[in-house]
């Protein structure tokens, strides 16, 4: 499935907030299904992110290792860790104009340039800890096991070659494409929010980037005529958790 123009458009609205809307083809009716049909292992959904995250890689433009993003993210990533609850994570920018960014199952990061652009270090510091945070919790592999349960990786399940083995370099670009721009539900979202602030104030990061790349994405928000993102959690409402949970803690 491709993305569809509108969604690329919604892209920074979008983005901590649900991401995208995923759903336009029933895709989450149709998970429930393959929810009962198999469940995948740890390892299944490591080798799945590893393929998924490959194929995504070959069709990006990723900024070269002697560029500004990517000495700007080594110096972001040193400052976040090297692992998701003891997993080995690894990091690339994708140089595009889209204000998104990812984390897989198998430690794969994405940054987008347009986020990167839009953002100091410390709000991108926040916005991959709120990503961590949807691998960390089990959102992503709950996300994946959804994904696969559209029709063309169902067709391919059922297949001799078992599930991993049978998917097509389409149907692998299909599920990574669908793992970016996953659904995950209001309470998800404020999980991973969460998360991130645990995982700056771990690493002696100022928690504020949070609230200020929600406030940043709030303003984005307002020039926006459409109504999608109604049932997102406002943004602003997010900052304002943030806000909350720092003056109980005594931050300013
Ligand atoms: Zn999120």
């Amino acid at each position: 499935m491709k993305l569809r123009p509108i969604l690329l458009s919604l892209s920074v609205a979008a983005l901590l907030s649900g991401c995208q809307n995923m759903d336009s083809n029933g895709l989450l009716a149709s998970g429930a299904e393959a929810f009962q049909a198999y469940t995948l292992s740890d390892a299944q959904v490591k080798e799945l992110s590893d393929k998924s995250c490959a194929e995504l890689d070959s069709k990006a433009s990723i900024a070269p290792g002697s560029s500004e993003y990517a000495k700007r993210l080594s110096k972001i990533s040193s400052a976040l860790g090297d692992n998701i609850n003891g997993m080995p994570v690894n990091y690339k920018v994708y140089v595009t104009k889209d204000v998104n960014a990812f984390a897989m199952a198998n430690g794969c990061i994405r940054v987008y340039s347009g986020l990167m652009d839009m953002m100091n270090d410390n709000e991108v510091e926040a916005v991959i800890g709120h990503e961590m945070g949807h691998v960390a919790l089990g959102h992503v592999k709950k996300g994946m096991q959804v994904a696969l349960g559209t029709n063309a990786a169902r067709v391919a399940a059922a297949s001799a070659g078992g599930v991993i083995g049978s998917l097509s370099q389409s149907q692998l670009g299909d599920l990574g494409e669908k793992l970016v721009n996953a659904q995950f539900s209001q309470r998800q979202e404020s999980e991973a929010d969460d998360y991130s602030y645990d995982l700056l104030r771990k690493r002696g990061i100022n928690p504020i980037g949070l609230a200020t790349s929600f406030e940043k994405l709030a303003k984005a928000e307002e020039g926006r005529q459409s109504s999608m993102l109604d049932d997102h959690p406002a943004s602003a409402e997010r900052a304002q958790h943030i806000r909350d949970r720092m003056a109980a803690d005594g931050l300013k």
